[in-house]
């Protein structure tokens, strides 16, 4: 009988992990961790290694990927990501460590051990371990991301991971119509409400920073170092911006992976040419210089947690002249959500009243709720629709909706379920 065991990201965004077990083998869909108030992370639940036929990353958000080193400590199962997933991973948890290293059950070398025992696979490719067949469908959710079509006795499952349905300036939406599967484990981050028109945000957001700008301005974008960021270069570059565009930490980084695999992007002359044409900080004399005339920094980390955007924060809270236009969703206690809340900014001792610009734009990569719906409307043959990676205030009335337009079975499991599919 095969059984899905929902390991993380049961009724609770991230923390995915989602275990499907056959004859007492399992695959393993993604290990990832949250963080709590204290910035520790989170596991999910237990498996054991020993019994793992493969592990699928779908991609290098840490809410997918940041437990997996601990499966191996003592053995080595398969794992498997596209190209860019595994090498982007490797730069996602070796700063992981560098932050949170005290709290994490391993360290660079099983990064690096398990790294080597990777099978690095295109989409539409399929392979086989064990009883599963393992097929990564391009989810259209950042550079690299999949999401996988596990084949395993009579079952087709699809467990889309984070998806995106719209494109985007990095990524083309996710290539999932006509899937057939029985069973569909779909994300639900925002099960409730629509994303605005992704061109009308680009351009507010644009004209907000010519605003700022040509009135003397600095305009600080703490972005994530992976996807975000690049994501704002892109959009910046594309409109051919005239002022100085300033690059500090991993974003770097990360830019300079996605070139690399260039096959990944959706507009790969784009960023090359961001690349080029915009400045990258080098060290503390570019950052000083970065502040002293107009212009755009892009810096991580996206909600002002640490990295260089909070170097820059300290230095422009105070000015009106200035702005901090802030791109990605803000998690509670987090300083960029204090600033958009109560117009604070806090860091140490420090508690400085904010009389920059504050701006936040909506470029999720996440689909919708009209996505998710139009999403399981296009996969053939579903049987039953599993939510995971949501609230379960949203996933309970995204459940009825699916229900009424499409007739089927919605399952909302907690943590620690398994779900029989004979
Ligand atoms: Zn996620
Ligand atoms: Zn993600």
């Amino acid at each position: 009988m095969t059984k899905i065991k929902i390991l993380g990201s049961g009724r609770e965004v991230g923390r995915a992990a989602i275990a499907i077990e056959e004859k007492e083998r399992s695959l393993l869909l993604d290990y990832g961790v949250n963080f709590d108030d204290a910035d520790r992370p989170i596991f999910p639940m237990h498996i054991r290694p020993k019994d793992l036929d493969a592990l699928v990353l779908t991609h290098s958000h840490l809410d997918h990927i940041g437990a997996a080193p601990s499966l191996f400590i003592s053995l080595k199962p398969k794992i498997i990501g596209t190209r860019l997933t595994l090498d982007a991973s490797r730069l996602l948890l070796m700063d992981m460590i560098k932050i949170n290293g005290a709290y994490l059950p391993y360290d660079g070398q099983c990064i690096d051990e398990m790294l080597s025992f990777s099978d690095a696979t295109d989409y539409e490719e399929s392979r086989d371990y064990g009883k599963f067949s393992v097929t990564l469908k391009d989810s259209g959710h950042i550079p690299g991301s999949a999401s996988v079509l596990v084949e395993v006795d009579r079952h087709k499952i699809l467990y889309t991971s984070d998806i995106n349905t719209i494109e985007t300036k990095l990524k083309s939406s996710h290539k999932l119509d006509s899937v057939s599967a029985d069973t569909i484990l779909i994300e639900s981050t925002y099960s409730t409400s629509n994303h605005p028109d992704r061109k009308e945000t680009e351009k507010k957001f644009y004209d907000d920073i010519i605003d700022v700008v040509e009135n003397g301005g600095v305009v600080l974008v703490p972005a994530f170092s992976i996807s975000r960021g690049q994501e704002i270069m892109s959009v910046l570059e594309e409109r051919n911006f005239p002022y100085p565009v300033w690059i500090d930490g991993m974003i770097r980084d990360v830019a300079e992976l996605y070139v690399k695999h260039k096959e990944y992007l959706n507009n790969p002359e784009l960023l090359s040419r961001a690349m080029q044409n915009q400045r990258i900080v080098k060290n503390w004399g570019d950052r000083r210089k970065a502040l002293r005339e107009p212009g755009v920094i892009i810096a991580s980390a996206g909600m002002l947690k640490g990295g260089p955007s909070l170097y820059y924060m300290k230095r422009i809270a105070d000015n009106e002249r200035d702005g901090v236009f802030m791109v990605s969703y803000q998690a509670p206690m987090t300083p960029g959500r204090k600033i958009l809340e109560e117009g604070v900014f806090e860091d140490g001792n420090a508690h400085i009243k904010v009389r920059a610009r504050v701006e936040w734009f909506d470029f999720s990569s996440h689909t919708d709720k009209n996505g998710i719906i139009e999403t399981i409307k296009a996969v053939n043959g579903l049987e039953r629709v599993i939510l995971v990676h949501g609230e379960f205030d949203g996933q309970f009335l995204l459940s009825k909706e699916i229900t009424e337009k499409t007739g089927l079975t919605v399952l909302i499991p907690s943590n620690g379920d398994e779900i029989e599919l004979d």
